[in-house]
This record gives structure tokens, sequence and C-alpha cells, in this order.
């Protein structure tokens, strides 16, 4: 007998959804995020490259997903793309580390529209935020926060950031008390979980990006 293609098409859209419901968490070799969701505690032993919040395990660089599913292991490796570097005048993504008083350091993952191996660190001087007179970096971005930039100078292997532009600044920021992405509400960055405000030097397309 032969089926009807319309159906064919249903069972196959079927299959397709219940393997979305089943696995509804990253396979192996996919290329993560920091911040990206990889399991839970209960299906994965967390390891190098990972991070545990609320039993969730993500991703804390960019690399490789690796599901060890017979040692219950879930791993990321980082992404080497040696191609792709940044150079001054390059607009780059990072993720915030270390956030003091007057800068910031920032951990490169993307160099235009090219993913990295975030290796590259870059440092945003409080000089180097804004026009406008900046008191803290404080206000600027927190750790953990997804930034866009532009590579100003290259000392020491530092690469030195700037968002002195309105396409610059924070595209998504944490909220400081429960850790949930904030959203954007009248120039005012609300957290939809707790209620939070939160200040940030932010880009004019916060929270568009697809990363
Ligand atoms: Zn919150």
């Amino acid at each position: 007998m032969i089926i009807p293609l319309d159906i064919k098409a249903i069972i196959c859209l079927r299959e397709k959804i219940t393997m979305s419901l089943k696995q509804p968490e990253q396979k192996s070799g996919h290329i993560v995020l920091p911040g990206e969701r990889l399991g839970v505690i209960e299906e994965f032993i967390p390891d190098s490259g990972t991070y545990v919040k609320d039993s969730i395990i993500y991703s804390k660089i960019v690399g490789h997903a690796l599901m060890d599913i017979l040692n219950k292991r879930v791993s990321v490796y980082p992404l080497v793309n040696s191609d792709v570097t940044p150079k001054v005048g390059s607009i780059v993504l990072g993720q915030v580390g270390n956030a003091q008083t007057d800068n910031a350091l920032v951990r490169i993952f993307k160099v235009g529209t090219k993913k990295i191996s975030g290796v590259f660190g870059g440092v945003l001087h409080i000089s180097d935020v804004s026009d406008r007179y900046i008191t803290s970096m404080n206000e600027v971005c927190k750790s953990g926060d997804i930034i866009r930039a532009k590579v100003i100078s290259v000392k020491n292997q530092a690469y030195h950031l700037t968002t002195q532009d309105k396409n610059f600044g924070v595209l998504y920021a944490f909220c400081s008390r429960c850790s949930t992405i904030t959203n954007i509400d009248h120039y005012e960055l609300r957290c939809p979980k707790c209620g939070n405000i939160e200040k940030r030097k932010t880009a004019i397309d916060y929270g568009v990006e697809i990363l």
C-alpha cells in the first residue's frame, strides 16, 4: 500500500515533535554559548567547561558540547577558530567576567559574525563607556552580562574596548538578585521574575541579537 504523501508528512512531523519533546537539551557536538542550558544534574555529571545553577547545567564557555551518555558526563570543549582574531575596529561580543569600579574584563566570543574560542580577553575602561560622565562600572555592566563593543587598541594581548555608541553596550543583563535575564521596558531593565530594576549601559537593540 502506498501511503499518501501528506500522511507521511504528518507522521514525520509527529516524530519530530515527539523527538523534540524527549530531547529538549543540547545534543553532542553542538556549538554552545556561555549560559546555554546543557541538561540537569539528574541526568549528567557536570564536567569541564560547565557550571550548575539550581540543578541545571550550563555552559561556561563558547565551545562544542559533549554529552557522554555512557558515563553520564557533560562537558564543553573550547572552540578553536584560529583564523579569527579581533583587530582594532572589530565589533565584538563578549561576556563580562570580573567587573571592578573603573573597568571590566570581557571574554570575547564573537568577532563580527564569527564565533571564536573565547580565549581573547577584552578590557572596558570606565572612560571608554560613554560620552557622558559615569561614576562607576556598576551602572554599566555586571559579571555575566553579554556586551557588544568595538576594539580600540591592542596592548599586551589585551583588547581595549569602547561602548561609546548607541549600538554598543549591554545586550543581555542578568538580574543581580536572581540571575534571570532582564527585560527592557521604557529604558529600564526589569527582572521578569523578581521585579528588580537593574542599571546598565545598554545597546539600542538590547535583547534582540541572537547569540
Ligand atoms: Zn530577579
